[in-house]
């Protein structure tokens, strides 16, 4: 099990690479990874520091509760609190939650049918995606339990017309299916934008797809990427392990 200090430096670089990816949005997104050993804390970004400024110290540590004061004190976005705490409360797995408001993401949400099987990085993800509707920001404890429902056992969320969400054992893990999920809205929209009626793979080659990759990464494919990752952000800048 990895130490809440390992944790921290594994977090910070997955703010920096959301931002090297041009996936971040100002302040307005959050990724939380549970303390180990504590079962009720997690940790996140403040809401006042873009993600290239988040280092391992300056994030912050929360208790799935929340207490308003102890949230308005650490500068934690109260809609990143709910989001998380729905999460890390319900799904055991779910060490990291990932959240991004891409732009692609949130187009691909809106679309009534979601993600389709027209590339290959879509198909990794269409086994185990789950959609949230709309009611709002979610600033609210009563929709919880429908965050929670939506998501399911799934490892991927389109949370509609808002953005895309992804959780994993390990920060890698969910940072890797962020990037799949991410990769897969882009080409959907590249596709689409071309105007030409797409083709879609049939459901025996996506399974097969599927079995083929669990057998070449082991179910271990944040682990292979991760520390290649890690060493493109030290050549860049390693303040994120400050
Ligand atoms: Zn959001």
């Amino acid at each position: 099990m990895q130490t809440e200090a390992e944790l921290r430096v594994d977090l910070a670089a997955c703010f920096r690479l959301i931002h090297l990816y041009g996936w971040d949005d100002i302040v307005f997104t959050h990724i939380s990874v549970r303390v180990p050993g504590s079962g009720h804390q997690f940790l996140i970004n403040r809401f006042d520091l873009t993600f290239e400024e988040i280092t391992a110290s300056n994030l912050v540590k929360v208790d799935f509760s929340g207490d308003e004061a102890v949230v308005r004190e650490l500068r934690v976005n109260p809609a990143g609190l709910v989001i998380h705490s729905a999460i890390q409360e319900n799904r055991p797995d779910a060490e990291c939650v990932v959240h991004c408001h891409t732009q692609a993401g949130i187009a691909v949400s809106s679309q009534r049918d979601g993600l389709l099987p027209v590339s290959q990085q879509a198909m990794l993800v269409l086994g185990s995606l789950g959609y949230h509707d709309y009611e709002g920001l979610v600033l609210h404890d009563d929709e919880k339990p429908r965050l929670v429902k939506s998501l399911g056992q799934n490892e991927y969320l389109m949370l509609r017309h808002h953005g895309l969400l992804t959780v994993g054992r390990t920060v890698a893990d969910a940072f890797k299916r962020m990037y799949t999920l991410q990769r897969a809205c882009e080409t959907q929209i590249m596709a689409q934008s071309g105007g030409a009626a797409l083709a879609v793979v049939a459901p025996a080659a996506r399974e097969r797809l599927r079995e083929d990759v669990r057998r070449v990464t082991k179910g271990n494919d944040g682990a292979l990427i991760w520390p290649a990752l890690l060493r493109r952000l030290d050549r860049l800048d390693p303040g994120y392990k400050d």
